[in-house]
């Protein structure tokens, strides 16, 4: 097996640190203590970085992006989360959905919004699945008629009419454009009653609620989407009726795995402020890094960091492997990193001691925001029971 990385995605790589370093990190600490979540989106830097080719960058190039694999989007995103967590989720959101663009949307869809996106530097995607009654039964999923999204489209002639709302989403307010799952067959469960659509913030009928506010992650926008008798030409539709669970699991890979990475660039920035910290930090007469207890702190983030790097660089290539993708690898790399960021960035927080605590110190970010992805993307307990062999 050969691990070294093309010059092609070291470049990439090198493109996304010097970004974060240049442009994310001197913002994103004092910009997530904005107080009000709706005016906290970081538009310049992100705009900033759609400049340099980062938010087409799963796009293929056939049609106007630069065709990164998921290794090459999970080697970028953890350099973007590096910088500030969501900063990275706002990019990872749109590559995601990039991929149903790319996979999902139809050719006459694809002429009508894809000028748009490649133009516009401020052109983000988002997908729409949660709602206030319905998160993991979507998910896991739990296939009921009576259980699961309860926003409903319902046939009128060319259009579909859609009433009820979606929340927790990623990107919500700031995207130009949103792929959302309604209940088109509330006699059926999830797997065979839902399709997928293209919702456009112009379409009467939809609009924004709340923006939610967090605990971490607080520079990527999460808001309540909304349908009033909201009217989506049959022509938005994107799957076929009913079938968008099927259609996306065919069509959609490697999702779970760009998520992992974009956490762990957050716990690699822990992990190294606090070797820079104990370092630096003199107590029991000498640097703590030479005290055996923090060292043993610090050896375990190590072992962490590059444990689940290995994972995730797997699991990315096995994404772009016909013959050996597996979903379960996926669902199984994100519950992996996600806890193992969770544990070095708790680590690295004790290493900088009552310090670490102190909202002064960069360290209590990193932690509020790595716990970000034991819930986002599925909850770990959903991911698992994905993973289970006997389902
Ligand atoms: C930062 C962030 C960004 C997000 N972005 C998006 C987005 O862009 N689009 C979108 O659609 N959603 C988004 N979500 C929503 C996310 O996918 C859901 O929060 C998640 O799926 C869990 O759903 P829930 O919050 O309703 O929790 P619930 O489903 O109510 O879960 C509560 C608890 O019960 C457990 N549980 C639930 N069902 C079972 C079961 N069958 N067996 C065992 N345990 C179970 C869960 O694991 C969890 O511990 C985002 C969430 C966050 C935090």
């Amino acid at each position: 097996m050969d691990f070294r990385l093309t010059d092609e995605q070291i470049a990439l790589q090198k493109l996304a640190h010097d970004f974060a370093e240049r442009e994310i990190r001197p913002i994103a600490h004092e910009q997530e203590k904005i107080a009000d979540p709706a005016l906290r989106f970081p538009w310049e830097v992100v705009e900033k970085g759609s400049r340099l080719g980062l938010r087409t960058l799963a796009l293929p190039e056939e049609m106007g992006g630069a065709g990164a694999d998921v290794l090459t989007l999970c080697l970028v995103g953890e350099e973007l989360a590096w910088g500030d967590l969501g900063i990275a989720v706002t990019f990872d959101q749109t590559w995601k959905i990039s991929h149903f663009l790319h996979r999902l949307a139809n050719d006459e869809q694809r002429a009508r919004y894809l000028p748009a996106f490649l133009e516009d530097h401020r052109f983000h995607l988002a997908v729409g699945s949660t709602e206030p009654n319905a998160g993991s039964d979507n998910i896991v999923p739990y296939n009921s008629p009576d259980a699961g999204m309860r926003t409903t489209a319902v046939r009128d002639g060319d259009h579909w009419v859609v009433n009820g709302m979606k929340h927790f989403i990623s990107n919500g307010g700031a995207a130009k454009l949103y792929f959302i799952l309604f209940r088109t067959d509330t006699t059926k469960g999830v797997n065979e009653g839902v399709t997928l659509f293209i919702v456009t913030p112009d379409m009467e009928g939809f609009t924004y609620g709340r923006v939610h506010e967090k605990m971490g992650q607080r520079l990527s926008q999460n808001a309540e989407l909304i349908f009033e008798n909201c009217r989506v030409p049959d022509a938005n539709r994107v799957t076929k009726v009913n079938g968008a669970m099927e259609e996306r699991k065919r069509f959609v890979r490697g999702s779970n795995i760009e998520a992992a990475a974009t956490v762990l660039g957050t716990a690699r920035a822990a992990y190294e402020e606090a070797l820079e910290y104990a370092r630096n930090r003199v107590q029991g007469g000498k640097p703590i890094i030479d005290h055996q207890a923090v060292g043993f702190l610090l050896a375990d983030c190590f072992a962490d960091y590059e444990a689940s790097r290995r994972l995730l660089h797997y699991a990315a290539w096995t994404a772009n492997q016909d013959d050996l993708y597996d979903p379960k690898i996926g669902f199984m790399t994100k519950c992996f990193v996600s806890e193992a960021s969770f544990r070095i960035a708790t680590r690295a927080l004790e290493v900088w001691g009552g310090m670490g605590y102190m909202t002064e110190a960069p360290m209590e970010k990193y932690l509020r925001d790595a716990t970000s992805f034991l819930h986002s993307d599925g909850t770990n307990q959903a991911m698992r029971i994905r993973t289970m062999p006997f389902l």
